[in-house]
């Protein structure tokens, strides 16, 4: 199976992160670990410590300015771990063809208000009722930690 672009830019993101950004719990370099794409709730793992984060990327014009809004995952695990007071730490890599930047967003600085809920898919998409959600990073804005 080929991969599509969103793939291959998601890759791009999660490499870049286990590479060069150190582990924000324990302080270690190159301890950061890619999880199989089946593990639901994050995207790295620090192999000393077990601290687990999610990575999302994003291709952008200028790397400087972080998108008001990333379109994530699904909503209904977000809304139950919210529920639970589950928060993972994210890393959001920008990209575009002349240069990347990472951002980090501690667990504790969000709040069950960045994640905002997006209409259902049409009843003629391929998953049609699917629901997913989005990250307001607006609302989070002065939050976001420029790592690299
Ligand atoms: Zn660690």
């Amino acid at each position: 199976m080929s991969k599509t672009t969103k793939q291959m830019l998601g890759e791009l993101g999660e490499k870049l992160v286990v590479k060069r950004c150190r582990c924000p719990k324990c302080k270690r370099e190159r301890t950061l670990r890619l999880l199989p794409k089946n593990f639901k709730c994050a995207d790295v793992v620090c192999d000393f410590c077990g601290y687990l984060a999610q990575v999302k990327t994003s291709s952008v014009s200028d790397i400087t300015v972080p998108p008001k809004k990333l379109i994530s995952a699904a909503w209904k695990p977000q809304e139950e771990r919210m529920k639970a007071g589950i928060y993972f730490p994210l890393f959001l890599v920008l990209v575009n063809d002349r240069a990347k930047a990472v951002y980090y967003l501690s667990a504790d600085l969000q709040s069950p208000e960045m994640f905002i809920k997006r209409k259902p898919l049409s009843s003629t998409a391929r998953r049609a009722g699917w629901l997913g959600f989005y990250y307001d990073l607006e609302a989070v804005e002065e939050a976001l930690v420029r790592l690299i």
